[in-house]
């Protein structure tokens, strides 16, 4: 077996990505541009660096989505998941890491692994041959990053996310919200309701604009710019422009007819818009927002029909680079246009270590699987990284596509299971038990 894979990036996904593959027998060269190219976050010219906070979030297996992913990624001999454990800092439920240290182990193992080697280097094109993984992450550098856009096309490479806030359909007042389209648009009676709508008196907005202004903010990261602005105004920030600006933007009233209260004429009305195939999970539409978290849900709840709103994500806006992957990359996540190259990691629009580090650990076995003329069966998507696989090349609609967490929402039901609160705790557990059958049938067909 002669065939190298080379990974670009040596961060979450490309660490993951290189120690599956250098593990199936498969000869890895990791391109790393750091130290000698720096990015506004890395501190370090180690791998697997934690730009930012020291958290893995949740390690609960049993009724979380990310503590499911950490137990998938341990099952499969995963070097993130077995170094985290190694220096891991006490944090309650969550699983908190000793960053330097956790970095330092990372990448010596790479380094000493006899079938990988690194060369650091930055990656500026996208190669016609040869097996490669690109890895690049959120901070992708700028040369690569116009090699990426000139063979996907400019609307299909993001440089910022502008995330509004995603939540849980089972958690929204019907009572209070009704499903249709502004003025019925649409051929068929899916898309005359495709938008599920949340009624507002004048009151109420009004309070709800006096709270938004009062909520905390997040500042900018230093090298953040705001050069992306005009496209997608926080809502916070069309409403210090005036208080009147977001009721002519996303919470305008006009082409809607309360569906509980045909007669009354509702002054603001905030729309949410179905985010998945599946019609788990709803965003609310244009409310993109640096909101600090917990002003944010507070905030939110304020909407009617939103008081017991739970969230799979909340609203953000940062740098980050990332591909429309639902139109560009297969199942297996190789550009369409190019298979010979695989995308992992953040780039592919997951978001956080645990989701990037996950998807490097798909990309690392699908690509030696490939090298090695393995047949590979489908990654089981009743598992966590079988729904956030599938959600990133198919499940999530294109159009609106935005990074994403691990999350509930994005498994398929289990059929004769309570909906709503109360059942909540006896869904997590049977979604997590199906999980991990169907991963462990799917790690032992390596064997
Ligand atoms: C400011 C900031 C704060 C964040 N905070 C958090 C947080 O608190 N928690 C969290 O879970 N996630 C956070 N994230 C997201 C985080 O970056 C990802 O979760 C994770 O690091 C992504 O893993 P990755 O492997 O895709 O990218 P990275 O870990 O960033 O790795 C990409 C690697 O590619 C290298 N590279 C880039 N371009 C090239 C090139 N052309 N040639 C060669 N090498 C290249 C980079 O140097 C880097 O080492 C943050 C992101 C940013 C930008």
């Amino acid at each position: 077996m002669t065939q190298t894979l080379h990974i670009v990036g040596g961060g979450m996904a490309g660490s993951e990505a290189a120690w599956q593959a250098a593990n199936m027998g498969v000869q890895v060269v990791i391109h790393e541009m750091r130290p000698k190219v720096k990015t506004f976050a890395h501190q370090t010219g180690n791998l697997g660096e934690m730009v930012c906070s020291n958290s893995f979030r949740s390690d609960d297996d049993e009724q979380n989505a990310v503590g499911l992913l950490h137990w998938e990624m341990r099952a499969a001999n995963g070097l993130i998941m077995a170094t985290a454990d190694k220096h891991r800092l006490p944090a309650g439920g969550a699983l908190a890491v000793d960053r330097e240290p956790f970095a330092q182990t990372v990448t010596e193992n790479l380094q000493r692994h006899p079938n990988i080697s690194v060369s650091y280097e930055e990656v500026t094109t996208l190669p016609d041959d040869g097996h490669w993984i690109f890895a690049t992450g959120p901070l992708t550098s700028s040369a690569l990053g116009q090699a990426i856009q000139a063979e996907t096309g400019a609307e299909a490479l993001a440089f910022f996310d502008a995330i509004a806030p995603i939540l849980y359909a089972d958690s929204i007042d019907m009572s209070q919200a009704w499903m249709q389209s502004r003025y019925d648009k649409g051929e068929t009676e899916e898309e005359q309701t495709a938008y599920l709508n949340c009624p507002m008196t004048k009151d109420q907005y009004e309070a709800f604009i006096d709270a938004l202004l009062a909520a905390e903010k997040t500042e900018f990261h230093e090298g953040e710019t705001a050069g992306y602005f005009d496209g997608c105004l926080p809502i916070e920030v069309m409403a210090e422009r005036g208080r009147e600006t977001l009721r002519f933007g996303p919470m305008k009233p006009v082409g809607l007819t309360n569906a509980h209260k045909p007669d009354e004429k509702a002054y603001a009305v905030v729309q949410l818009r179905r985010d998945n195939k599946l019609a788990t999970l709803f965003n609310i539409v244009g409310f993109q927002t640096k909101m600090k978290y917990g002003a944010q849900t507070q905030v939110l709840r304020m909407i009617p029909g939103l008081r017991d709103a739970q969230f799979a994500r909340l609203g953000g806006i940062h740098r980050n680079t990332f591909l429309n992957s639902p139109t560009l990359l297969d199942a297996q996540m190789r550009l369409k246009t190019k298979p010979n190259i695989r995308f992992a990691g953040q780039i592919t629009g997951v978001e956080g270590y645990v989701e990037s580090s996950a998807m490097g650990l798909l990309a690392g076995r699908m690509a030696a699987a490939e090298i090695l003329g393995q047949d590979l069966p489908e990654v089981p998507q009743d598992s966590a990284m079988g729904a956030l696989i599938h959600h990133i090349t198919g499940g999530a609609e294109a159009k609106t596509f935005q990074p994403m967490n691990v999350n509930f929402g994005l498994f398929r039901p289990v059929d004769g299971l309570k909906g709503g609160r109360r059942g909540r705790k006896d869904r997590y557990k049977a979604y997590t038990d199906r999980a991990k059958t169907v991963w462990s049938e799917w790690i032992r067909s390596f064997t």
